[in-house]
This record gives C-alpha cells, structure tokens and sequence, in this order.
C-alpha cells in the first residue's frame, strides 16, 4: 500500500476523476478498431460503463459528504471534513483523530478498521 496519505474524500475524488479519463482513454481506443463494428462497440460501451461508474463513484462521494464531520484544522484553521477514527486535513494533511485515546499517536489507517 501506498504510504502517502490524503484525506479519504480527495482519494476517493481522485479515483473518480480518473474513472472518467480511463473511460475516455477506452472509447478513443475504440476508434482504432473502426473496421469491427463489434469491437468498436465494445470499446464504447467499456468507455461508457467507466464513465457511469465514475458518476456512481461521485454520488457515492456526495453521501459520504454528508456523514463525513466537519471540523476546523487546527493546523491550518481551515474546515475541513473527515471520515472514520482518523482522516487528514484536505488542505495541509494534518492528521486529524476524533478519538482522545488516539491524540498524539502517529497517525495510521488501522484505526479505521473495526476491531475490539
Ligand atoms: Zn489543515
């Protein structure tokens, strides 16, 4: 896994734009395949399938928004909106914890994971 982090919302925001390149990459590539009607639709469809996944990935983004809680940086001072135990800054990445028992640690993932 990748070690550098960034708030959850961005992560999330970054696959979906991505989704959209990817399917725009997919329906260009369609055009090489001009001489098989059949792969050309294919490729189409492949590129379109990414785009609404994209559109999915986005109205997923919109509902985590609004569980997500909002909460000034103390870093930077700016609001910002995290998920889970623990989440970063949008802005600076400063770790941020909504647990007191976490205040102070180095900041990891696994407390997002649900475990006793
Ligand atoms: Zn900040």
């Amino acid at each position: 896994m990748a070690k550098s982090y960034s708030s959850k919302i961005n992560r999330i925001r970054t696959f979906a734009l991505s989704l959209i390149f990817i399917g725009f990459i997919i329906m260009y590539a369609g055009i090489f395949f001009r001489q098989s009607a059949f792969l050309m639709t294919l490729f189409m469809l492949l590129g379109l399938l990414s785009i609404i996944a994209s559109t999915v990935v986005y109205f997923w983004i919109g509902m985590l928004s609004t569980k997500a809680v909002q909460v000034v940086c103390p870093s930077c001072g700016k609001p910002t909106k995290m998920l889970g135990r623990v989440d970063m800054c949008m802005y600076c990445k400063e770790p941020l914890t909504l647990d007191q028992n976490l205040e102070g640690k180095e900041f990891d993932e696994k407390y997002n994971q649900k475990k006793k």
